[in-house]
């Protein structure tokens, strides 16, 4: 359950994709059963945001039927000074048709009242209305409403066709509005030996963050011998990484320790995208979100010198063999590297060039960083 900000608003993911499938298809069964084996149903459905639920809905309908739509513009009259309103894109001819109005969420029903009104003077046979939601508590009007999908408090939603300012109509889900996260929570990126850990120590200090290393944390627990650290050895020796279950339990541990924090630099984690939908839901839960994922981009030859370079000094067993470095970068490849395509997704993903001294990389982490 992830929070998205569209422009100057953040949402809470509310209904998942797979639960509006399975209340489009009871609803289309629904419609299906009500109606006369033999008839052939005119489906009208309302623009903008019921584009999307117009498109699934007349897919699960399983029987003949026909697909419109239709717009509710208002204009300002020339006549007079109030508004005038007009239904565009009623073109059939629905005289003795069976006419089903689909409508993505009805609250007030002001407008859902007006365009029954323009359908009920075109000689139909019935007319009936479906909405995917209904605001109960809000509801003023008299008409009936035939088919309602689901309920839903009065809070304002986007997705799946709805929006808010013209954005969110994309997005697959259904979101709920929610209040503005507090924390600056920030996920540094990159290969191994990118540079993560000493670019964190320097921007925790600028921005008064946590900085959470899950490898400083494995490697803690490894010197102070406890099972964490025994388990934990056994993976990082070979440059295998640790499985997720362990290591989000771990992390989620950490954040609890430093509930006072204004936010966090989480460094080396998440390395999976199970990992990644885990921090995501767990910070979700406190109204928090990852403001981006910061990403150092830096060659991979440069990256392997500055490892084996790094183990002459740090200690670090698994910096001073080639072999392990090769493995680590695998994994990398395979395992974390496509958390790129899922911060992107969220139009979370910030790239830095990796390469030049560390004040200048600083430097360049922190106007990003600026502006998350
Ligand atoms: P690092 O200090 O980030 O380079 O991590 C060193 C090693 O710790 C990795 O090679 C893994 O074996 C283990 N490790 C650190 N973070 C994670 C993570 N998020 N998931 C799994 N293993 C991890």
């Amino acid at each position: 359950m992830e929070i998205i900000k569209l422009k100057d608003l953040y949402f809470k993911k509310y209904i998942k994709e797979i639960e509006l499938g399975k209340v489009i298809k009871q609803l289309a069964t629904t419609i299906k059963a009500d109606l006369d084996p033999n008839e052939v149903p005119l489906f009208v459905a309302i623009l903008n945001g019921s584009f999307m639920f117009a498109a699934d809905f007349v897919r699960e309908y399983n029987g003949d039927c026909e697909v419109s739509f239709v717009k509710l513009t208002s204009y300002e009259g020339t006549e007079s000074s109030s508004k005038v309103k007009q239904l565009i894109g009623v073109n059939a001819d629905l005289t003795g048709r069976t006419v089903i109005i689909l409508e993505d969420i009805i609250d007030t029903g002001n407008t859902l009242q007006e365009i029954y009104e323009v359908f009920k003077n075109h000689s139909v046979k019935s007319l009936k209305i479906a909405t995917l939601f209904f605001k109960p508590d809000v509801y003023k009007k008299e008409l009936h409403i035939d088919y309602i999908g689901k309920n839903i408090e009065d809070k304002f939603i986007v997705g799946y066709g709805l929006d808010y300012n013209e954005r969110g109509r994309n997005l697959s889900a259904i979101y709920q509005l929610t209040t503005p996260p507090k924390m600056k929570n920030i996920v540094l990126f990159g290969p191994p030996g990118a540079g993560k850990g000493t670019q964190a120590t320097l921007l925790k200090e600028k921005y008064d963050l946590v900085h959470i290393s899950t490898g400083d944390v494995f490697r803690y627990n490894i010197g102070n011998n406890t099972e964490l650290g025994k388990l934990a050895k056994t993976y990082m020796d070979k440059g295998d990484l640790v499985p997720d279950e362990v290591t989000i339990k771990m992390l989620k541990a950490e954040v609890e320790k430093n509930s006072e924090a204004k936010g966090f630099i989480f460094d080396g984690f998440p390395r999976t995208i199970s990992q990644a939908e885990a921090l995501d839901a767990f910070l979700a839960e406190k109204d928090e979100r990852i403001n981006g994922m910061v990403a150092l981009e830096v060659p991979q030859d440069l990256l392997v010198e500055r490892l084996l370079e790094r183990g002459k000094t740090s200690g670090r067993t698994d910096d001073q063999d080639e072999g392990k470095i090769r493995n680590r970068f695998e994994e990398y490849e395979t395992k974390t590297a496509p958390l790129k395509h899922y911060y992107e997704k969220q139009n979370n993903y910030y790239g830095v060039n990796g390469v030049g001294s560390i004040e200048e990389i600083t430097q360049r982490l922190a106007e990003v960083f600026d502006k998350l």
